[in-house]
């Protein structure tokens, strides 16, 4: 057997207005609303062997607008809301970054903990905040992942271009209450992306979650 038939392929979602409603560095768990066909897709993914990780920039950490411990509530009441119903996470990774601020609130060894079974790996470095690819790059590493076989979803042209920068095939761009902003920015950031203009990245826009084939089973 190669490698290649030992990894599997991977659901990548950003957090906010994709599985829980954006309301804006979120900080109180009271506060999460889980998106219904969030937790259905997830589920679907878990039935059919999908990875499913998580992908979320946080610089509100960095910013000190949101503290770990506010992050980690959130993250907590979400894992919660989706095991209710029958969804779960593999892994999840966020970047606390944010490039004005001088060092880390933190050390970097808080970023690593489990919120109930579930690992989450943060660190404080560009790379990891998208659009750069590092929180994807990582869970290929980390979790034994296929890259050119998995799909994101997400709901700004930053996670289009995180997609697209860790060699993803496919991505979802689901319409939330952003995407009229984001579509202004789209044209540009797609001029930049060389493997969507050589055809082998390819995006669609959809209205729900539902739409979505997983990976191995439609698209990819
Ligand atoms: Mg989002």
């Amino acid at each position: 057997m190669t490698m290649a038939n030992t990894l599997k392929p991977a659901l990548f979602l950003d957090r906010d207005g994709v599985i829980i409603h954006d309301a804006g560095y979120l900080k109180q768990a009271d506060q999460v609303r889980l998106i219904p066909t969030a937790a259905e897709l997830i589920r679907r993914a878990n039935e059919a062997g999908v990875a499913v990780v998580v992908v979320t920039n946080q610089s509100g950490i960095g910013r000190t607008w949101i503290t770990l411990e506010d992050y980690k509530s959130v993250s907590a009441r979400m894992v919660e809301l989706l095991a209710l119903k029958g969804a779960g996470l593999d892994r999840i990774y966020f970047a606390p970054f944010y490039k004005t601020a001088e060092s880390s609130p933190y050390p970097q060894g808080e970023f690593e903990f489990a919120t109930g079974s579930i690992p989450q790996k943060g660190a404080w470095t560009d790379e990891y905040r998208k659009p750069n690819a590092g929180m994807l790059k990582t869970a290929a590493q980390d979790l034994g992942l296929d890259l050119s076989r998995s799909i994101m979803i997400g709901d700004r042209v930053t996670d289009l271009a995180a997609a697209h920068n860790a060699g993803l095939p496919r991505f979802y761009f689901l319409k939330s209450d952003l995407f009229e902003n984001e579509t202004q920015d789209l044209p540009a950031w797609l001029e930049k992306l060389e493997r969507h203009r050589a055809g082998s990245f390819h995006f669609e826009t959809v209205d729900t979650l539902g739409e979505i084939p997983l990976p191995g089973a439609g698209g990819v």
